[in-house]
């Protein structure tokens, strides 16, 4: 009588526990992540929502008073937690002393702290603003630089200000300014799902046209100062109301 090759049995015991382990690790396999963009973010919404901000908001730029790109550098680090008007009232008086990055890059920084004192966090601002100030003069000939990995190399400066001075002083599209406001405005208009400003940055630029990236962050700070505002936001006077489903929408 014949003996079954044992070997054989064994290989068709191990194929089908090999099976079984599969169809288990299929069963409780966790489904692929699904795709993390916004449902807002739907290419004729984005349309809509960036038509209304043209038509609310034409001619929105930065309120920051500047005469060139290092003027405009200085006041964006000031203004960290500080209002633009505040900043305006300081560097109106700051920037006829210290008039280029030499001025303040070996200003007595003592001085320079009570001067910028009313926008708040002065001391970390004076280094911030003397550092940027040696890093523009030693690096760069006293010419704020035109690339963004340039300019992050300031210190002080991250891609906040880099996207402000890049894209208002010389319209450069490095990328789109995430501040407060376009931090809450972008989740309210469902453009993004992300709290952390760089993701919500990487959110924006994937819906956005590049052409639109320097105005989009302009008119999206102005929505943000005069109608969608943090605690109460006027959704009445909102032309993108109908686009809007916010939870916290006032109306
Ligand atoms: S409807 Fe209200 S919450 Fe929505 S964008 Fe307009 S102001 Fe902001």
């Amino acid at each position: 009588m014949a003996t079954k090759p044992k070997k054989k049995k064994s290989a068709q015991k191990n194929v089908t526990r090999a099976k079984t382990k599969a169809t288990k690790q299929t069963k409780g396999a966790k489904a692929p992540a699904k795709p993390t963009r916004a449902a807002g973010t739907d290419p004729k919404r984005v349309a809509a929502i960036l038509a209304k901000l043209d038509e609310a908001y034409p001619n929105a730029t930065c309120e920051l008073n500047h005469k060139n790109a290092f003027e405009l550098l200085i006041a964006t680090i000031l203004s960290a937690q500080c209002t633009d008007v505040r900043v305006n009232q300081v560097t109106e008086t700051l920037f006829k002393k210290y008039p280029d990055a030499k001025a303040f890059a070996y200003a007595n920084p003592s001085e320079l702290e009570k001067e910028i004192r009313p926008t708040g966090f002065f001391r970390n601002k004076t280094k911030s603003v003397m550092g940027a100030s040696k890093g523009v003069l030693e690096n760069f000939g006293g010419e704020v630089p035109r690339t963004m990995e340039e300019i992050l190399t300031l210190p002080g400066v991250a891609r906040k200000t880099g996207n402000v001075v890049l894209g208002t002083a010389y319209g450069i599209p490095s990328g789109i300014v995430v501040d407060t406001h376009v931090h809450r405005i972008a989740n309210r208009l469902d453009l993004t799902r992300n709290e952390d400003p760089k993701k919500i940055e990487q959110d924006l630029m994937q819906v956005i046209p590049k052409v639109k990236w320097i105005q989009f962050s302009h008119q999206i700070i102005w929505h943000g100062r005069r109608v969608c505002q943090a605690r109460k936001p006027k959704c009445v006077d909102c032309n993108m109301e109908s686009l809007c489903y916010a939870k916290d929408k006032t109306i």
